[in-house]
């Protein structure tokens, strides 16, 4: 496997960084988790935009242009035969010294793997999954915003901890004000008589760029859709449930806490929203 790193493509065993990177010393750095379909990077653009956001909310300024990035991708995708896979961009602050000050660190380091993806087996998406709410709080954005797809991704482990140790694949989090802002690693929505509902970024939510595709689709499809807080009994009496998210894609949510939502199974608007997601993937229509 050849990695893409500051520039160049390297075998895997050459790609690595210092013991004194404070991207691995502090999570103190910025990633972003992207698919190719057919060839073709998905939402390319509004990855790289997402990334250079979180970039500059943690003042972190990375050498290489968008378009550089956009390229590399490209490179690093074909230097490894991938042409339907996962794409893991990664800008981790430099070298520096044991201290936090990010100004004392060196130039960041740049890299990009392209592999396979296979979160969840296909059954799962035919008959939904199950998800516990975790005791974990998501960060507020007064600590450490949401938004920010850093490489600090300890608030949402500890959350996925309690979702293994419930024997379940994911878990949902809820913010400081007790309202459910996402899964661990994926945005969440609910169906209320046929209204699609999902909450607004105030929520503390990643703003995934899954959720945004899922919204557009929404409105081709004339599906209503608004974006509300959503406390956990509003989530438990929902007719349906899903999440979305780069590796997930769009997955059923059937039992939250043993409870089943609605029926019980996938229902009708997950199922024309994994649909559409699936079609426009599989037509490459997709920026
Ligand atoms: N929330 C969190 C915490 C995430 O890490 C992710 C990405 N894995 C998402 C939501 C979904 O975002 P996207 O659709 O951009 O992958």
């Amino acid at each position: 496997m050849k990695v893409w790193m500051n520039g160049k493509l390297v075998e895997k065993e050459e790609a690595k960084l210092s013991v004194f990177a404070h991207g691995l010393l502090y999570g103190d750095g910025a990633f972003e988790g992207i698919r190719a379909y057919g060839g073709k990077v998905f939402q390319g653009k509004a990855h790289l935009d997402r990334l250079f956001a979180s970039a500059e909310a943690i003042r972190l300024k990375i050498p290489t242009s968008s378009r550089e990035i956009l390229q590399a991708i490209y490179q690093t995708m074909q230097a490894n035969g991938v042409s339907d896979g996962y794409i893991r961009l990664v800008v981790a602050r430099g070298e520096g010294t044991l201290g936090l000050d990010p100004d004392k660190c060196s130039e960041p380091t740049v890299f990009i793997i392209a592999d396979q993806v296979a979160l969840y087996p296909e059954e799962m998406y035919q008959k939904g999954m199950a998800v516990i709410v975790a005791k974990t709080r998501r960060t507020a954005a007064s600590m450490l915003p949401p938004s920010v797809k850093s490489l600090n991704y300890l608030n949402n482990i500890m959350a996925k901890i309690e979702a293994v140790d419930a024997g379940v694949p994911e878990a949902l989090m809820l913010n400081v004000d007790g309202d459910v802002a996402e899964a661990t690693g994926d945005n969440i929505f609910i169906v209320e008589g046929g209204t699609t509902v999902t909450p607004p970024p105030a929520a503390g939510i990643l703003i995934g760029i899954t959720r945004k595709v899922v919204m557009d689709l929404c409105g081709e499809l004339g599906i209503a859709l608004k974006e509300d807080r959503i406390n956990v009994e509003r989530l438990y009496a929902a007719d349906e449930c899903f999440l979305t998210g780069t590796a997930a894609e769009v997955i059923a949510v059937t039992k939250v806490d043993d409870r089943p939502i609605g029926s019980g199974k996938p229902g009708p608007v997950t199922n024309r929203l994994l649909k559409a997601f699936r079609e426009l993937i599989r037509t490459g229509q997709f920026d």
